[in-house]
């Protein structure tokens, strides 16, 4: 069974059980409509179980050069990285590279809020 890029198989696998909707990826917004890979029929985007390694990465890559000629590239990523999406290819990103970036944008916002002059920010809570 084939998995829309935006429908991760473990989001698949949860939709499909009886109880509470989940909202379908697909409702995200006008952005997936324009997705170069809405028909992920190479099944590129999601790892498979047990995947080996260099099959992982020549995927992941392979993924990669779709979403370089995605129009919806940014919107794609900003997506993934404010869910955040934790499987997956988005963005022209993998779930190990976005938690990369989320990192360094949490450490960012830390340095920011350490700098002189800045305002506290309230404890959420
Ligand atoms: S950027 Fe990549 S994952 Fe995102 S919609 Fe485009 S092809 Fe799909």
């Amino acid at each position: 069974m084939q998995h829309p890029p935006h429908q991760s198989p473990q989001v698949a696998a949860v939709t499909a059980l009886p109880g509470p909707r989940v909202p379908s990826r697909e409702e995200d917004g006008p952005w997936h409509a324009e997705a170069v890979c809405k028909r992920d029929e190479a099944g590129l985007f999601f790892a498979p179980s047990k995947e080996p390694t260099a099959a992982r990465l020549s995927r992941e890559e392979a993924a990669k050069r779709v979403c370089a000629r995605c129009p919806v590239m940014i919107a794609c990523r900003q997506h993934a990285l404010l869910q955040p999406e934790p499987y997956g290819v988005w963005g022209g990103l993998t779930a190990a590279e976005r938690r990369v970036v989320l990192a360094r944008m949490r450490r960012r916002a830390g340095e920011l809020r350490q700098q002189p002059g800045s305002e506290p920010i309230a404890a959420a809570g």
